[in-house]
């Protein structure tokens, strides 16, 4: 049997006061994540948009809910009314639509831009060098509904901890740089989320202050 209450206490236990701890419950139940929910976890991730409507009119209000998967543009329509945060965003045109469907109901989106670390063919998000062009080219400062909040990364998958360790320090790195050149004073750009089940305590030497957390907490998914 999977003891929810008590994973989510262990890491808790384990990571440094302030943390932000995301209960990444896609492909898990209502029943999972109200077990989740009554041991006092408040922020949830999800990445399919059906899913994440779905779990949203079945559970408390309260719930912070983060989209952590790959969006289309078709879809944001769909989940703006619920969203808390977007951590997937990897393009302007998202961010368009994004402001576009927040405008409509006057609500403010907090994203994180999804930069690529990883030499994995499939990793989505955007390049270093193309983030650095989008948020060069400006447009993004229009932006009245939409609050870029800091940068979210997913690391190669493989045992070799110095190489997940190199991917964070490079997101790190990018993190300030971007930082510096325009959220200087933008006290709310301060989000670094990084790290999995199988990699947060190195995200967590390496940068990170939000992890994103499923199987530790839920068990395996079954697809
Ligand atoms: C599924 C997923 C996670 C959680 O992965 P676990 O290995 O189950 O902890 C974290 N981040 C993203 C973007 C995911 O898609």
């Amino acid at each position: 049997m999977i003891d929810i209450a008590s994973n989510l206490h262990a890491i808790l236990q384990d990571i440094p006061e302030g943390t932000k701890l995301v209960a990444v419950s896609k492909f898990h139940s209502v029943a999972a994540i109200q077990e989740a929910y009554r041991a006092g976890q408040r922020i949830f991730g999800e990445s399919r948009e059906q899913e994440l409507r779905q779990k949203v009119h079945a559970l408390p209000e309260d719930i912070e809910w983060h989209y952590i998967g790959h969006l289309q543009t078709n879809k944001v329509k769909y989940i703006v009314p619920y969203i808390y945060m977007v951590e997937s965003v990897d393009s302007m045109k998202l961010l368009e639509e994004l402001e576009k469907q927040a405008a409509k109901i006057d609500k403010t989106v907090k994203v994180l831009l999804e930069i690529k670390v990883s030499a994995e063919e499939t990793k989505s998000g955007l390049t270093l060098e193309t983030c650095r062009t989008l948020l060069a080219d400006g447009g993004w400062r229009s932006l009245r509904h939409v609050e870029i909040c800091g940068l979210m990364t997913i690391a190669s998958n493989t045992d070799d901890e110095r190489q997940v360790a190199s991917e964070f320090d490079v997101a790190d790195r990018f993190f300030a740089e971007v930082k510096k050149a325009y959220f200087a004073d933008v006290a709310s750009f301060c989000e670094k989320s990084w790290g999995m089940s199988y990699d947060y305590r190195t995200a967590l030497l390496h940068g990170s202050n939000m992890i994103r957390v499923g199987t530790s907490i839920f068990g395996e998914r079954i697809y």
